[in-house]
């Protein structure tokens, strides 16, 4: 059972690592944070990734607190992925929690209890244990990972308590084919589990070692002193606030994550996680880690949970909150009352506010090719072209849904590299929004009323 639930989760790693923003490593600034043309996944957009950097740098210096960000721009350009892009550009243990507005509106939970979750999702609580490491033991690997991404490369640092290379030499397969299986970046400081062959995450790598030769991969093996031994001796997990508040609401403990039966969480649990983590952080065995809660389509939420998020800014432990909607003025929901995208002006006045603007062509076809090269794609460059083209005319997600039916539709007639024809067989058989009206609009008697 816990086998079929550990490959599921792989699963899931899979399907995230292709999803929609999974191009999108950062904000692609440098390092006085302003905008490259191309970097980090993200194209275009200057304007507005300059001004997530700054909002990046108050982010790092703690200066954020009492206020929140909102993304404002029409559909598809970019909001989502600027959102990400401030998460990953704080690291790789930041959480990242994404809503749509009206997600919240369900039966199973009242709407504070669904903010309430979406909130504690997006702190992270960074928890240090130790661990035995035995006497000859290797402790700790780093490895290279192509910046690129992809498959691990072979090659890297074995970090080991003895000099005894000959007796470690069998060793050195079994830590490889566990890097295979496991997602581990380049720095990584992993420990790996002699019998059962299993790799934990520990921290970062000493740069004292000398090569080493492990079945023809070029690996590097280090001499490991007792004080960095010590350190290394400390396992740090990062989970989430509503992580622990399953653990501790549920029988089946740990298992409740699984099975994503959280339901609601009474208040005295959400009591007890907070005085447990307050003692852990005074004994210094834990840190807080402010993750990103991401709320598209704000506009859908009514004056309830406006009011929800006004109180929740105030909390000390509030994770950064960015906020994101396509309408201009509209009424706030649960009101008569018409405002600037849909929000009060006691929560717009607390927002610090980037816009975003539609893309150039040329943005189309960098977009686009990032995505063909994320989604393994080989496309002609015509081919990019007219979908840069068809861009333009009906929208970004629209293009980048083509990619895959595209690829499907060329390895039907046996092709290996996507042409016009591909192109142009899809953009036939799936319609755009643009389209779709007109053919209602056209056959609106065909339809039931
Ligand atoms: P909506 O208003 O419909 O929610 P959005 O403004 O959030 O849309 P995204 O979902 O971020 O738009 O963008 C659509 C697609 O284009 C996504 O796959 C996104 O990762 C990609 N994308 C958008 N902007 C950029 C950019 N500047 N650089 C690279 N990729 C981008």
């Amino acid at each position: 059972m816990a086998e079929l639930k550990l490959s599921e989760t792989r699963d899931l790693t899979r399907v995230e690592r292709i999803g929609a923003h999974s191009h999108i490593r950062g904000l692609g600034l440098d390092s006085v944070l302003e905008p490259l043309v191309e970097s980090e996944g993200m194209v275009g957009q200057v304007k507005s990734r300059k001004a997530a950097g700054l909002i990046l740098q108050m982010i790092r210096e703690g200066k954020i607190a009492g206020r929140a960000i909102l993304i404002a721009g029409q559909p598809g350009t970019g909001k989502t992925a600027i959102a990400m892009g401030i998460a990953k550009s704080l690291g790789l243990e930041t959480p990242f929690t994404m809503i749509v507005g009206s997600e919240i509106f369900s039966l199973e939970m009242s709407k504070t209890e669904a903010l309430t979750q979406a909130f504690r999702k997006a702190i992270g609580v960074r928890i240090k244990e130790e661990t035995e490491v035995l006497e000859g033991e290797v402790v700790s690997i780093s490895i290279d990972r192509p910046a690129s991404g992809g498959a691990v490369k072979k090659t890297g640092k074995i970090i080991m308590k003895t000099t005894d290379m000959e007796s470690h030499y069998d060793l050195g397969w079994k830590l490889i084919e566990a890097l295979d299986k496991e997602k581990v970046q380049s720095g990584d400081v992993i420990v790996l589990d002699r019998p059962s062959g299993k790799i934990t995450k520990l921290g970062r790598s000493s740069s004292r070692s000398r090569d080493f030769d492990v079945m023809g991969s070029k690996t590097k093996f280090v001499q490991c002193p007792e004080g960095e031994l010590q350190k290394m001796k400390e396992v740090v997990h990062t989970v989430t606030l509503h992580e622990i508040d399953v653990i501790n609401s549920r029988t089946q403990g740990f298992l409740a994550l699984f099975t994503g039966d959280t339901g609601e969480i009474r208040s005295e649990t959400r009591e007890h996680t907070d005085t447990k983590v307050a003692e852990w952080r005074e004994e210094g065995t834990a840190e807080i880690v402010p993750g990103v809660l991401f709320i598209d389509e704000v506009h859908m939420l009514d004056i309830e949970c406006f009011s929800f998020l006004n109180r929740a800014l105030e909390n000390s432990m509030s994770p950064i909150l960015v906020v994101a909607t396509n309408r201009g003025m509209t009424k706030i929901r649960g009101t008569n009352q018409i405002s600037a995208h849909g929000i009060p002006i006691d929560l717009l006045d607390r927002l610090l506010i980037i816009t975003t603007q539609p893309y150039t062509d040329d943005d189309f076809r960098k977009i686009i090719e990032l995505r063909c090269q994320e989604e393994d794609v080989e496309m002609k460059d015509e081919a990019k072209h007219l979908l840069s083209l068809i861009g333009c005319d009906t929208s970004l997600r629209y293009v980048i849904h083509l990619i895959n039916p595209a690829a499907l539709a060329c390895l039907k007639r046996k092709g290996k590299v996507v042409e016009i024809d591909d192109i142009e067989r899809v953009y036939r058989l799936f319609l755009d929004t643009k389209r779709s009206m007109q053919y209602l609009v056209e056959h609106q008697s065909q339809y039931m009323f």
